[in-house]
């Protein structure tokens, strides 16, 4: 089995701004939302302690909204990820269409050694809200064709985060 030792899990959240990608963070590592609306300049990370497959892990979330803006730290930040969590928003289709070149760019920063095998997972969020522009069937038919899974989340009312999460870290062990 494999173990991650000591070192932490790395996943990166990346999609628009405002998708929720700190809300998201926020409702799984402390089970709780802010309605307040603060650009992440940079990057936060969380840590959160998890059992995953009969071991103690640690995973370590990255949220790189505005690192791309400056080259070299998106590079620094994506190198040695083992999962990328791919976030739009059910409401914004824009959000949605942005996704296809935010993986390729997670892909051209990380530079993972296997990048066919390399897991995303990919998460519809805000479902909370009235007004959606994506259809579930849109996104899954996305992964089908890139290889990633899809969850629906609310990181406001705390609608699959937990699994997503779950998932995402469970695939991250996989990397090690
Ligand atoms: P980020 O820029 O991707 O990190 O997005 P934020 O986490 O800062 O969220 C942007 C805005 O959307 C904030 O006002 C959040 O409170 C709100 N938000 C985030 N997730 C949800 C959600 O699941 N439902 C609703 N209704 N609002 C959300």
């Amino acid at each position: 089995m494999a173990s991650a030792g000591s070192s932490p899990l790395k996943i990166l959240l990346v999609g628009s701004a405002g998708v929720g990608k700190s809300s998201l963070m926020s409702r799984f590592v402390h089970n709780r939302f802010c309605s307040r609306y603060r650009a992440t300049i940079g990057a936060d990370f969380f840590t959160k302690v998890m059992e995953l497959e009969g071991q103690r892990v640690t995973v370590q979330l990255w949220d790189t909204a505005g690192a791309e803006r400056f080259q070299s730290l998106g590079m620094a930040l994506y190198r040695g990820s083992h999962c990328c969590v791919l976030v739009f928003d059910v409401t914004v289709a824009t959000s949605f269409q942005a996704v296809a070149a935010q993986r390729a760019e997670f892909l051209m920063q990380a530079d993972p050694p296997s990048p066919k095998q390399f897991p995303f997972v990919l998460l519809g969020n805000k479902t909370d809200l009235p007004g959606r522009q994506v259809s579930p069937r849109e996104a899954e038919e996305w992964c089908a064709q890139t290889q990633a899974q899809y969850f629906e989340t609310s990181a406001k009312d705390g609608t699959g985060v937990a699994l997503a999460f779950h998932s995402a870290s469970q695939a991250a062990l996989r990397q090690v």
